[in-house]
């Protein structure tokens, strides 16, 4: 795998792959706008082509932007549903000029709703996004979730589902967590092949276009999103061995998004290397 991990962008996104390299890592993820709030700013065209040309330089091309957390494409509410989809669209706008690929999202939650409803108005969210970013390459990468509250996407089916919905595959991907997936109740700890092989079976490995490379704070199973540092979390060590001696993931960029940030990052890395894997 290609290892990154979630980068601040307070250099400017143009230092983006310098600062991912001074870390030791091949890639990179970030925010394009405060994640916590509904409104950006556009974004300068000149430091957006600044930022296509320092990735095309340091030739990275799987470098991906999360979006908002304020997002849900799933709810029930139409004001919400309105303010999110076009809140999304922006988010794959800015993508496109930024020159990334992968834009990393949390399908959403029912609120009360019910899953198959959600579930819809998420794939019809994300039809008509394709539908209003024409032309655009940028793909809509759905993270799968801890199952936490109401959120939906923690099931390899309601992946599948989404992947179904979608017409257009070209612009489809996923995200694996790996602490969502543990809390979601798949044990990677013991059954990591069982998990992938389930998912290619349902989605196909190939559409697989992130991880996000977090140890599990708590217990399995638990629904509890809290991610913890490589090594330091309930996951096992053979996991992460055996995730980077899968060869079906060889090419897959895995972020880290673990407590503490760039300060924590090296840590994480010595852990991996630990292991003997070669990053
Ligand atoms: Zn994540
Ligand atoms: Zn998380």
């Amino acid at each position: 795998m290609n290892i990154g991990a979630h980068l601040s962008t307070k250099d400017g996104f143009a230092k983006l792959p310098e600062n991912a390299r001074a870390l030791g890592l091949r890639t990179y993820q970030f925010f394009s706008k405060n994640q916590m709030q509904w409104k950006a700013r556009p974004l300068d065209k000149e430091e957006a082509a600044a930022h296509v040309k320092a990735a095309n330089d340091a030739g990275i091309t799987d470098e991906a932007i999360h979006a908002s957390y304020l997002l849900n494409l799933g709810s029930p509410e139409e004001d919400k549903y309105k303010k999110s989809y076009e809140a999304f669209v922006d988010e794959l706008r800015r993508a496109e000029q930024l020159g990334v690929l992968n834009l990393i999202f949390h399908p959403g939650a029912h609120m009360g709703s019910g899953e198959e409803n959600a579930l819809k108005r998420i794939s019809e969210a994300m039809n008509a996004a394709i539908e209003d970013t024409r032309g655009s390459k940028v793909r809509l990468v759905v993270e799968n979730t801890a199952g936490q509250g109401s959120m939906v996407g923690y099931s390899i089916d309601h992946l599948s589902y989404l992947a179904g919905k979608v017409t257009n595959k070209d612009r489809i991907g996923f995200c694996i967590d790996s602490c969502h997936a543990y809390q979601a109740g798949y044990d990677l700890s013991n059954q990591l092949d069982s998990f992938l092989s389930e998912f290619d079976s349902k989605v196909g490995i190939k559409f697989i276009k992130a991880f996000h490379l977090n140890d599990s704070k708590y217990p399995f199973n638990r629904h509890l999103d809290r991610h913890e540092n490589l090594g330091r979390g309930t996951l096992s060590h053979d996991f992460y061995v055996n995730l980077f001696s899968d060869s079906r993931l060889a090419k897959v960029p895995a972020f880290l998004e673990t407590p503490e940030g760039e300060e924590g990052y090296p840590k994480d890395i010595k852990f991996l290397k630990s292991l003997g894997i070669k990053l």
